[in-house]
This record gives structure tokens, sequence and C-alpha cells, in this order.
């Protein structure tokens, strides 16, 4: 039985929250209208006033207990996303970790790249100082996506919080229970808050949509490409800024002289974990002829142990949304006809909501199951002749979200050549555990970046100070009393500025 057949009907005006392995209903929401939504953005406004005046130091404590309350409460909230997502609970437990990593980065370096600094006036303009602070954008809208429901959004919402501003986060209707734990946390960590620093609204696409037109200072999203170019589409209307987090087809190379046992072990767990319901999940590989087959041989052996389920021996859970399914099925489906050859599984891979793994070789590089996102557990891998070829095939992709290179000798050089956010060399997934470093794409993949100090600046203005201290007489070059010698010394001094470079 599918969980679209047991999942009961709700209210238009509720959202409920159902266990994807069973069709369970955990919870039931109230949808978030158009009203409520802006409501929770007026609540934020107000609260923008006191979160971003408060000091760096005095916004990473409470961000820090934020953290330590999450720390506190993990068994019940892994449980949560176990229930709600499907994961493991083991996986749970490492997607909390990995967001605590973030929130406390962000906390602990928002000071360091977003307090004030001083910048050089220049030689001209030597009676001014200059300074360069960052300033709160105000209320940030977060619509998150359901696969990681904690760590992804989190790239945003800790990071807009840090950097002083107010946050309404709209979860995705497939983690609303689990949305709600993050916030609700915040607020138990931090009683003497006032509210609104950061409230989760409830609801469908309409709820985030209803967001986009609220009038917040920017939007970040994590979803879908389609959903991701309505968006932007949507906040045009109010020079709405957008950080766009989209979709994947991340390529592996593995190149002649990789170590081909670590590389298949890496690739079948990149490309299956989570149900392969990862952003920057491995969908596709391309491996020198010279390893080849030793390369499927490996993945082929390694995962014909790793089985889904919702037990405690599963290696994966269930596909959270049922309609991703049909989209699994549709890419294995169209691989075949086109060409490939199934060496794992196949369309009986897929038992209700568990899908098993699924190898295709020799897939026709235009069908869907290569050139659109899969977003199931599934992996195609085409044997290419040297490295030359296999980059060509791994850009040649409208997405551009990470990749991955095998290689001993040659692997950072590989990296380089590859357009994409992000690459792990000799591992996969790496760039996404570190948190000083930037994530996000070109292309369809989208606009921005979340992590490091590129993810704290996307959710700040720069504000531009120049204080005149002194005047300098016949100098005054931004007044109509500017005098001829003012003009006659600076003709003797742009040359000797800029004029003696050969
Ligand atoms: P989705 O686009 O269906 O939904 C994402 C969110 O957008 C949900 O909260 C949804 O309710 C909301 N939404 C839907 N329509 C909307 C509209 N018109 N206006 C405003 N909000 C709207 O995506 P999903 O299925 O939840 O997530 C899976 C996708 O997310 C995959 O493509 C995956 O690659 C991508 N993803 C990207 C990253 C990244 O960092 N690049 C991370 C995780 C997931």
């Amino acid at each position: 039985m599918t969980t679209t057949e047991t999942t009961p009907t709700a209210p238009d005006t509720a959202l409920q929250s159902v266990d994807p392995a069973t069709g369970e209903v955990i919870a039931t929401y109230t949808i978030a209208d158009e009203n409520a939504v802006r409501a929770a953005v007026d609540k934020a406004r107000t609260a923008a006033s006191t979160w971003g005046s408060l000091s760096f130091d005095d916004r990473r404590k409470h961000l820090l207990r934020w953290s330590s309350r999450l720390v506190a409460e993990s068994d019940e909230f892994c449980a949560l996303i176990h229930r709600e997502n499907g994961k493991p609970l083991d996986d749970a437990y490492l997607e909390l970790m990995l967001a605590l990593e973030h929130i406390a980065w962000a906390a602990k370096n928002a000071k360091k790249y977003l307090a004030p600094k001083k910048i050089a006036p220049g030689a001209l303009m030597s009676n001014f100082s200059a300074r360069l602070e960052q300033r709160p954008l105000g209320v940030v809208g977060v619509i998150g996506p359901w696969n990681y429901p904690v760590y992804t959004p989190n790239g945003s919402i800790a990071y807009a919080l840090a950097g002083g501003n107010t946050v309404v986060f709209k979860p995705s209707e497939y983690s609303t229970g689990i949305g709600n734990f993050l916030s609700e946390a915040f607020k138990k960590a931090n009683p003497e808050l006032p509210e609104g620093i950061f409230e989760t609204i409830n609801g469908l696409g309409a709820t985030g949509a209803a967001l986009v037109a609220s009038g917040v200072d920017k939007i970040a999203f994590t979803g879908s490409t389609a959903t991701g170019k309505r968006i932007m589409a949507a906040a045009a209307q109010t020079l709405t800024p957008v950080l766009l987090e989209c979709g994947g087809k991340d390529a592996v190379i593995v190149a002649g002289d990789a170590d081909v046992k670590a590389a298949a072990d890496a690739v079948a767990w990149g490309a299956t974990a989570n149900s392969g319901q990862t952003c920057a999940g491995v969908e596709r590989v391309y491996v020198d002829r010279s390893v080849r087959d030793e390369f499927v041989a490996e993945v082929k052996r390694i995962l014909q142990d790793v089985k889904p389920g919702s037990d405690s021996k599963a290696s994966y859970g269930p596909m959270t949304m049922p309609s991703q399914i049909d989209i699994v099925r549709r890419h294995i489906d169209d691989a075949l006809k086109n060409g490939g050859t199934a060496v794992l599984g196949g369309p009986e891979s897929i038992k209700g909501p568990f899908i098993e793994p699924v190898v295709l070789v020799d897939v026709d590089e235009d069908s869907e199951a290569v050139a659109e996102e899969t977003f199931g557990p599934t992996l195609t891998i085409r044997t290419v002749d040297g490295v030359d070829e296999a980059v060509r095939l791994a850009n040649n992709s409208k997405y551009g979200l990470s990749s991955a290179v095998y290689s001993k000798n040659n692997g950072l050089e590989i990296a380089r050549r590859l357009r994409v956010g992000a690459t792990s060399v000799n591992s996969v997934l790496a760039f996404a555990a570190i948190a000083g470093l930037p994530f996000g794409g070109v292309g369809d993949s989208g606009i921005g970046r979340i992590h490091g100090e590129p993810g704290l600046r996307e959710f700040s203005r720069p504000h531009s100070i120049a204080v005149q201290r002194f005047t300098v007489p016949g100098m005054a070059l931004l007044s109509y009393s500017r005098t001829e010698s003012t003009m006659k010394l600076l003709r003797k001094l742009v040359p000797f500025l800029h004029g003696r470079h050969k």
C-alpha cells in the first residue's frame, strides 16, 4: 500500500503531518493564510528592532543557548525527524549535528565578518574617514524543503539570525512538525526575548507565496528549481532579493588513478543515503574505462546489501514525498528505454514508499535519468576515455550544484575544471560539513550562497559612511567653491597617482 492511498484528506485550512512509512497522521496544523502570514511578518518586524540592536556577543549567547536546548531535546527531536521525514534515527542525529555546527559557526563568526570596518579613504579623500558597516536586512522569509528539514533551512535561519535579522520560516508541508520544533526550541531557550525573532508559519505552497509577497526584506528559499523560478518571478514584483538553493544533478568523476574501492564506497553511500533525496547527492558517475569494471562490481557488491526500511537495521528510509516515487519510476523506465542496463535493481525495486538501490549503466546522456534530478536511490554510471571526456560530460548539465572527484594525483586540477559551487576531492559531500565553506550552485541550481562568510553577507546590507574630518583650503572637490588652483593641483596629482604604470 502506498502512502498516497492511506493519507487521509484534511480540510483546506488544515495541514496534516504524515509518517511517510505508514501513512499514519502524526499531527494537524492550521494553515497560515495571507492575513496570518502578514501578522507573523509584522511581529517579526517589531522584534527586528530589539534583536537587530543587540550586540554580536549577545546574539551569539542566544543562538548557542538554542543549540544547547536542541542537544538537550535531541532524543525527542530525532524521534520526530525519523517519524515525520522517514530517515533512520542515526541519520536524524547526524543531520542535527551538522545543523548545530552551522548554528555555532554563524553565532561565533558574525562579529568577525559583519562588525564595522575602517576603509582607507584614498589620497584624494584623505580628509575623510571611511567606514563600512553591515546592517541587518530586517525580516528574512525562509522557505524550506523536507529532505534535510533541520540542516538545510538552518543554512539560512542561523546565519540570518546571527546577522541581526528576524526570521519567518515556512517549513515544507512534509516537515511541519520539525520546523515548529526548531522555533519552539529557540523560544524555550530564550524566554526573556520578545516574540517574533524566529517564527514558524505552516502551510503549502500558497503560504510560501504569501510570504514572498508579504514585504519581507529577503526570501531565502531551498527547494526545487521550478519553485525557485516561480519565487524569483513573484519577488520581482516588489524587488525583494532572493537567495535560491535549488536542485542538482551532481556528478562524480572516477579517474584512472582513483582508489577504486574508496570511490565505490563513497558513491554507493552518496547515491542512496537519505533514499537519494539529497540535493548534493550522487546522481551520475563518469568512470575511466581502465577502472570501470572493478568500480561497477564494487558499487554493486556494496549496494546489494543496502536495504531501505523504517526499522533500526534499515540503511535509509522511505521516500518522504509520495509524488517523487513516480518521478523515480519514470527515470528508471526512461533509462532502460534509452540504451541503459540495470546492473542492480530496476523498476521492481520500487516497493511502496521504499525504493531499493538501482544502478544503471551506459544510459543515453540525453535521457531524463541523466539530464533531470531523480532524487531517489538510483545512480547512472557512464564509461569515459580520460578526464577530458569526464569533465565535458559532468559540465554538460543545466544544473551546477556540487560534484566529487576521485583521483590520487590530479584531484584538485580536475575539481577546478568543474562548473559547480562545490567539489569534494576523494570524498563526497564533505564541503557541506565544513561550516566555513559556502554552499550553493550555478545555473538551475540557484543563486547566492549559504554557509561561511558569504552566507553571513547574504543577510546583511553594506552601509558605507564617509565622515569629513577637516576641510583642506582650496581642495573642496565636492563644491562649487572649487578653485582653478585645485584643478591645477589635481592635473599634477592624477598622473602621479594613476599614470606611472608601464
Ligand atoms: P519544493 O520546491 O516542492 O518545495 C520547497 C518549499 O517551497 C516548500 O516549503 C513548499 O511549500 C514551498 N513552495 C511551493 N510552491 C511555492 C510558491 N509558489 N511560492 C513559495 N513557496 C512555495 O521542493 P521540495 O520538494 O520540498 O524539496 C526538494 C528539492 O529541494 C530538490 O529539488 C532538492 O534538490 C532541493 N534542495 C536543494 C538544496 C540546496 O541547498 N541547493 C537543499 C535541499 C533540497
